[in-house]
């Protein structure tokens, strides 16, 4: 989608600070880390939210979490843990409107979330 930030960043358009890619999902840092490590993973492909993702491109979402998996690994934030958040919807605090999952790390993360 032309005006979406996210595909923007795929496309090279807009900067930003790339950690992994494939031909499938892309791996940046968020603009406005709320943790020491705070990554987005998206998928290449636009999705307005996970409502608009069906079984066809599913696989997407599993691909995803390994890949946050190899980064907590590679990172070494595995030993501690970390958080992994998709916020979808007005009630689910999202503001970008393509879906994306946040990885969180590096301090200790409270709950419940605000
Ligand atoms: P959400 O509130 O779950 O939709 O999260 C959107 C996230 O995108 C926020 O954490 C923003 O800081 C982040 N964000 C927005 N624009 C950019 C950008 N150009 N580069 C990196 N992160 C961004
Ligand atoms: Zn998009």
């Amino acid at each position: 989608m032309s005006d979406c930030i996210f595909c923007n960043i795929v496309k090279g358009n807009v900067p930003s600070q790339i950690e992994f890619e494939d031909d499938k999902i892309m791996v940046f840092k968020d603009i406005n880390p709320q943790a020491p490590v705070h990554l987005l993973l998206i998928p290449k492909k636009h999705f307005d939210s996970l409502l608009e993702v069906d079984s066809e491109d599913s696989d997407i979402i599993g691909h995803i979490y390994m890949v946050a998996k190899k980064i907590a690994e590679q990172q070494g934030f595995n030993k501690d843990g970390f958080r992994i958040v998709m916020n979808c919807g007005r009630d689910g605090g999202q503001t970008v409107q393509h879906i994306h999952f946040h990885l969180l790390a590096g301090r200790n993360l409270q709950w419940p979330p605000g």
